[in-house]
């Protein structure tokens, strides 16, 4: 098909104006100026107009807890450890119906918030039919956690089943058993999962103050939970990372989520193995973490994505509204730098830069449209919800 708007708006290139989308099957064959559209595309039959609007490429939420979805709102108790009792209370106490129903609920609110692929975090417990069902594309991270080495392996062998069977239902997500964390997992287990070649894993990393002093101290409220969940053993390394690089594991199959406690010598590091971070500046701000380090990271030249998080810590799951809070928070960031995170840098953390993060030829036709403002970037940034999407070139509907 052939879609046509008054601008096209893709990362790292200026926007065209009087744009044209030649769309065959699932894919981008042509995107670009109206006046040079092939003539071959001509011959095609089915037309749609947006007007006064831009396209671009349908954001990436790298990091999401849709599960947790049904938990919005739920008050920060002054601590992280804290916080993880009361989320895993709250999940406790809910009904599996309700849960599923806000699952929903959230895939709805990524698509109008502009979103057409996710970095989805799963419990083995879940049931995730309503994300796999959905049109977005991405990955769904089966976490696998248990401190104790038994634990750890059985939900290991959960997760690898958990991906099996839900495997089956024709999704545009691909399932992966994925560390949960480092801290929250046995060593052993941990090592295995991440020597898997063929996957991206999305391991939280280097997120909260206790995490931190787990580690460098071997002492504080992370130390006593983990401790209270059977294993009081002491992690030998300094930090998260420095047991990754022990057990030579850290390189690019790591997707780091959060990377708030990084020394500038991680960053470093991490950039030297091709390894994504994503940020998400909503449960950023809700954790009152240390100010994330963006000044070491761009330095490093480290692939930087942006996700929303969960609800259960962040007051939205709208990329538009993570565009904004983003540059509102790094000013000295431009927002064209900010809109390549979220397109080439989430497609790039999710391992997917083959095909999709750009509107370009033989990519995939995963895109969005909002109404022109001023400029096309001021279109995108002020956007509220997104006036046409499409996946896999098929044009979205109900949401
Ligand atoms: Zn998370």
């Amino acid at each position: 098909m052939l879609l046509y708007a008054s601008h096209l708006l893709n990362p790292r290139r200026a926007p065209v104006a009087e744009a044209a989308l030649w769309i065959q099957g699932d894919r981008v064959r042509y995107a670009g100026p109206r006046a040079d559209l092939p003539e071959e595309a001509k011959k095609e039959r089915q037309s749609l107009d947006l007007g006064e609007a831009v396209v671009a490429p349908g954001l990436v939420d790298a990091h999401a807890h849709l599960e947790l979805t049904a938990l919005k709102g739920l008050p920060y108790p002054g601590e992280f450890v804290g916080w993880i009792r009361a989320v895993l209370g709250a999940k406790q106490a809910l009904e599996p119906q309700r849960q599923d129903q806000e699952m929903h609920e959230g895939v709805l609110r990524l698509l109008r918030g502009g979103a057409t692929c996710v970095g989805d975090h799963l419990s083995v417990a879940s049931n995730p039919e309503s994300l796999l069902r959905s049109p977005l594309r991405g990955k769904a991270f089966v976490e696998v956690l248990g401190v104790v080495p038994e634990v750890a392996a059985d939900m290991a062998r959960a997760a690898e089943l958990f991906a099996e069977q839900w495997g089956r239902v024709p999704s545009r997500l691909e399932i992966v058993p994925s560390p949960h964390s480092v801290h929250a997992l046995a060593p052993e287990v941990l090592k295995r999962l991440l020597q898997d070649p063929s996957r991206v894993h999305s391991v939280h990393l280097a997120e909260s103050e206790a995490e931190r002093r787990y580690f460098a101290d071997k002492c504080g409220t992370l130390h006593d939970f983990i401790a209270e969940r059977g294993n009081p053993l002491r992690r030998e390394a300094e930090s998260s990372i420095a047991e990754l690089e022990a057990a030579g594991v850290l390189d690019a199959r790591i997707l780091a989520v959060h990377g708030n406690y990084l020394s500038d010598a991680e960053i470093r590091l991490l950039a030297s193995r091709g390894i994504s971070l994503v940020h998400c500046p909503f449960s950023h701000q809700y954790f009152g973490h240390r100010p994330f380090p963006m000044a070491a990271c761009r330095a490093a030249g480290l692939n930087l994505a942006l996700g929303t998080d969960s609800l259960a810590s962040a007051e939205t799951l709208s990329m538009f509204e993570v565009l904004r809070k983003t540059h509102a928070n790094f000013p000295e960031l431009g927002r064209d730098e900010i809109f390549v995170m979220a397109t080439l840098g989430g497609a790039k953390a999710l391992g997917l830069e083959a095909e999709i993060g750009s509107l370009t030829p033989g990519k995939k036709a995963d895109l969005i449209a909002v109404s022109a403002a001023e400029t096309p970037l001021d279109s995108v940034f002020a956007a509220k919800r997104v006036d046409f999407a499409m996946i896999d070139g098929e044009i979205l509907t109900g949401f």
